[in-house]
C-alpha cells in the first residue's frame, strides 16, 4: 500500500510526534472515530478534549497499536504504532484508562518489573515517593484504592523515560493532592522535552498544562489550537454590570459597535455582548454616568475553555 505519508522519514527532527490521517475506526456498523486528522508536535503537551464517546480512547489506544485502523493511517514517532510496536515499546510511555495490570501483583515489584525493561529508567523508590506510594507499595494492585492504581498506572507510563506517552484520563477520580502531584510530574515531563499527549474531562487541567488542544466530537476533530487561541476565537467575551432594575438598553445600545448586544439577564443585572475593549468599557461607563447609574459590580469575564467547549460541542448529553 502506498504511504499517505510521502517521504516516510521516521526520525526527521521536524515530524510531528503523532500524525494521524483520515483515521476510521468502526465497531460494528457505528464509526466510533469518523475520518479523524490529528498531528501532535514533538515536545509540548496536547490534550485531547470530547465528549463522552466522542472517540478519544479509541483514537489514543488505535496510537498505542492496540486497536487497528479500519481506514487512514496513524505514524507515532514516524512509526507503524502497529507493524513497529516492538521499536515503539522503549519510546513510548502508555498509561490506560483501566487495566492492563495483574491484580494480585505487588505495586512496586510491578513498577521495578517495568523499570528493569527499560534501559534507564527513572529511580523506582524516588518516583513512587512523589506519587505518594510509599505507604502501599508492598499491596497487591487489586487491594490499592482507585487513585492509588491511577498514580501506579502513571508511574508505570513514565518509569521508562519515554519520548512520547499518551495519558488517558490521568486525574480522573484523584484527590487534590494527587492531582497537583501529577500536574507537577507531566510538567516536569514537557520540561524534560518529553512528547505528551493526554484525555481529560477536565478543562482547566488542560488550560493549565496544554500547549495544545485538540477538541474531538463524533469521532473528528472540530478545533485544535491553543488554548488562547481557542478562548479568543470561540465565544465572544462579555461585560456584567449591576445597576438598577429597567434601564433603557436601547440608549446603551445605540452608543455601542453595531455588534454589541446589551441584555438585563435578571433585574439590575446587565450583560453586555461583544467585542468587549477599553474603548467598549469606557463607552458603558459614560453611558451609565449620563443616566445616573452607578455600578455596583462591573466585570470583563473572558471565556473560558469550558465555554468553548461547551459552545463547540452543545450541551446535549451524550449516549
Ligand atoms: P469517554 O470520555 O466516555 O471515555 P471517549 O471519547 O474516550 O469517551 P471511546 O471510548 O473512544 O470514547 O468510545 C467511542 C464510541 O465507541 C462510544 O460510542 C463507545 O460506546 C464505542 N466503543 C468503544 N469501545 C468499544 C468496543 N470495544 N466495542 C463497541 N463499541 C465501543
Amino acid at each position: 500500500m502506498r504511504s499517505v505519508f510521502p517521504g516516510d522519514t521516521p526520525e526527521a527532527p521536524d515530524r510531528p510526534a503523532v500524525e494521524i490521517r483520515g483515521l476510521v475506526k468502526r465497531y460494528g456498523p457505528k464509526a466510533a472515530v469518523d475520518g479523524l486528522d490529528l498531528s501532535v508536535a514533538r515536545g509540548g503537551l496536547t490534550a485531547v478534549l470530547g465528549p463522552n464517546g466522542a472517540g478519544k480512547t479509541t483514537t489514543i489506544e488505535t496510537c498505542e497499536g492496540y486497536r487497528r485502523p479500519d481506514a487512514g493511517t496513524v505514524r507515532v514517532l514516524g512509526l507503524d504504532p502497529v507493524a513497529d510496536s516492538a521499536a515503539l515499546r522503549p519510546r513510548v510511555g502508555v498509561m490506560l484508562q483501566s487495566g492492563g495490570v495483574y491484580a494480585g501483583a505487588r505495586a512496586e515489584e510491578m513498577l521495578r518489573h517495568v523499570a528493569a525493561l527499560h534501559a534507564h529508567p527513572l529511580d523506582v523508590p524516588s518516583l513512587i515517593d512523589r506519587l505518594g506510594l510509599g505507604s502501599c507499595g508492598r499491596t497487591a494492585y487489586r487491594r490499592l484504592s482507585g487513585g492509588q492504581q491511577q498514580r501506579l498506572a502513571l508511574a508505570m507510563a513514565v518509569v521508562g523515560r519515554p519520548e512520547l506517552v499518551f495519558l488517558d484520563e490521568p486525574t480522573a477520580g484523584l484527590d487534590p493532592q494527587a492531582r497537583h502531584a501529577t500536574w507537577d510530574l507531566v510538567r516536569e515531563l514537557r520540561t524534560d522535552g518529553v512528547t505528551v499527549v493526554l484525555t481529560t474531562h477536565y478543562m482547566d487541567e488542560a488550560e493549565a498544562l496544554a500547549d495544545d488542544v485538540a477538541i474531538i466530537d463524533s469521532g473528528r476533530v472540530i478545533a485544535q489550537g491553543s488554548p488562547e487561541e481557542l478562548c479568543r476565537g470561540g465565544a465572544e467575551n462579555t461585560l456584567r454590570f449591576s445597576g438598577r432594575p429597567g434601564l433603557d438598553l436601547g440608549s446603551l445600545l445605540k452608543a455601542l459597535p453595531a455588534e454589541s448586544t446589551a441584555t438585563e439577564l435578571t433585574p439590575g443585572t446587565y450583560r453586555v455582548g461583544g467585542r468587549i475593549d477599553p474603548q467598549l468599557l469606557a463607552t458603558v461607563t459614560t453611558w451609565c454616568a449620563q443616566n445616573g447609574v452607578m455600578p455596583d459590580r462591573i466585570a470583563v469575564e473572558r471565556h473560558t475553555l469550558e465555554d468553548v467547549f461547551l459552545e463547540l460541542t452543545g450541551k446535549e448529553l451524550r449516549a
